[in-house]
């Protein structure tokens, strides 16, 4: 068996052999949602009202601290903290701060989280101090009526001030803007143009089929092969090579300096070199984002309190059992989800 290593694979090996699936993929980059609590509601991805868990249901810190440092132990790579909002979870920073240990022993290269940004003004210090250099935020629209439209309430200048103070701590930002078709189609040029001019790369990314919420999707699909075909009349796109092991394609453009991303999953696969695993916030690990396939880890976590080998066999069983790929379809009007578990719950 070919054994495809991602391109963030480094030189340093992990205590254990590394995770490989039965397709020769070494999963070495993880995705935990650390809330599925939320100070937003965009529009995509929950219900305006949307009920949450019981707290008892979610994974404590020191549990959300076990189960990281198990896939660190087998050989992840990187780390990403999410949600729900992860700014919103009491102990977050404290939860990083430990988390960075593994950053400074050599065994993680990064870890880092994706933000709604509305407390990051309160927190971007803090973040950089426990170790974290680059962090993704979730923005959609520089018009702050759109905002307060697509995130049902939601106040743009307290991102803005989130950014400010990333930029002062010295984090790196890469924002995320989902393409709406009523929303946000007019404005994604000039969307790249501002962070481009702020140093910030941009990753604009189609709706997934994930969770149910209200309104029918297809209303607010936009391809990004369309959006991107516009925009290479008015710019030239040069085709990067970096690879994440993830959906994201990038490109150069010449006119800003910048770097775009595009997140196609529905209309472009990317499944033959997928190197992720996600885990909810209750601790199911699912294999893979569009399919419904998961290990309990939680059941693992509480039964063991003090010995992870358990926890680390229950993550080798889980990765034998990852699929080849996904298989989302959006096309069909008004269809159920493909997935029915929000992106707030398996952690974008
Ligand atoms: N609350 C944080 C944020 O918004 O950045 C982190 C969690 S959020 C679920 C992570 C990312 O998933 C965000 O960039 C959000 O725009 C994206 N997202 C949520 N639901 C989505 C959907 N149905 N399709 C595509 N992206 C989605
Ligand atoms: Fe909250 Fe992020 Fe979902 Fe928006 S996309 S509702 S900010 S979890």
């Amino acid at each position: 068996m070919t054994v495809i290593h991602s391109a963030s694979h480094a030189a340093a090996r992990p205590a254990s052999p590394a995770l490989v699936d039965p397709f020769g993929r070494v999963i070495d980059y993880v995705r935990v949602s650390v809330t599925d609590r939320c100070d937003l509601r965009c529009t995509y991805c929950m219900l305006e009202r949307q009920t949450f868990l019981p707290r008892s249901e979610i994974l404590s810190l020191e549990e959300l601290d076990r189960l990281c440092s198990a896939f660190v132990d087998l050989g992840t790579r990187r780390l990403r903290l999410t949600g729900g909002e992860p700014l919103v979870r009491k102990g977050f920073i404290d939860l990083v701060g430990n988390l960075s240990r593994h950053l400074r022993s050599g065994a993680l290269d990064e870890l880092t989280l994706t933000t709604n940004g509305t407390r990051l003004a309160d927190h971007a210090e803090g973040l950089a101090r426990a170790g974290v250099r680059r962090i993704n935020v979730s923005l959609d629209t520089l018009d702050p009526d759109a905002y307060r439209r697509i995130t049902r309430g939601g106040d743009l200048d307290r991102v803005m001030a989130g950014l400010a103070a990333a930029r002062t701590a010295g984090l790196k930002v890469k924002i995320n803007a989902v393409a709406l078709k009523a929303d946000n189609a007019g404005e994604l040029a000039g969307m790249v143009r501002w962070a481009h001019a702020g140093g910030m790369d941009l990753t604009l990314i189609e709706t997934m089929p994930l969770g149910e919420i209200e309104g029918d999707r297809t209303d607010q699909y936009l391809s990004l092969a369309d959006v991107r075909a516009d925009l290479e009349r008015q710019w030239t796109l040069t085709p990067l090579t970096r690879r994440t092991g993830g959906p994201a394609r990038y490109v150069r453009v010449e006119e800003t300096g910048g770097v775009l991303g595009f997140i196609t999953p529905m209309s472009h696969t990317f499944c033959e070199t997928c190197n992720r695993v996600r885990v909810t916030c209750t601790g199911e690990l699912f294999m893979c984002l569009g399919q419904d396939d998961k290990a309990d880890l939680r059941t693992v976590l509480r039964e063991h309190p003090a010995d992870d080998s358990h926890l680390r066999s229950a993550i080798r069983e889980a990765i034998t059992r990852k699929p080849m790929g996904h298989d989302f379809r959006i096309e069909r009007r008004g269809a159920a989800p493909a997935v029915a578990r929000p992106m707030s719950m398996t952690g974008g």
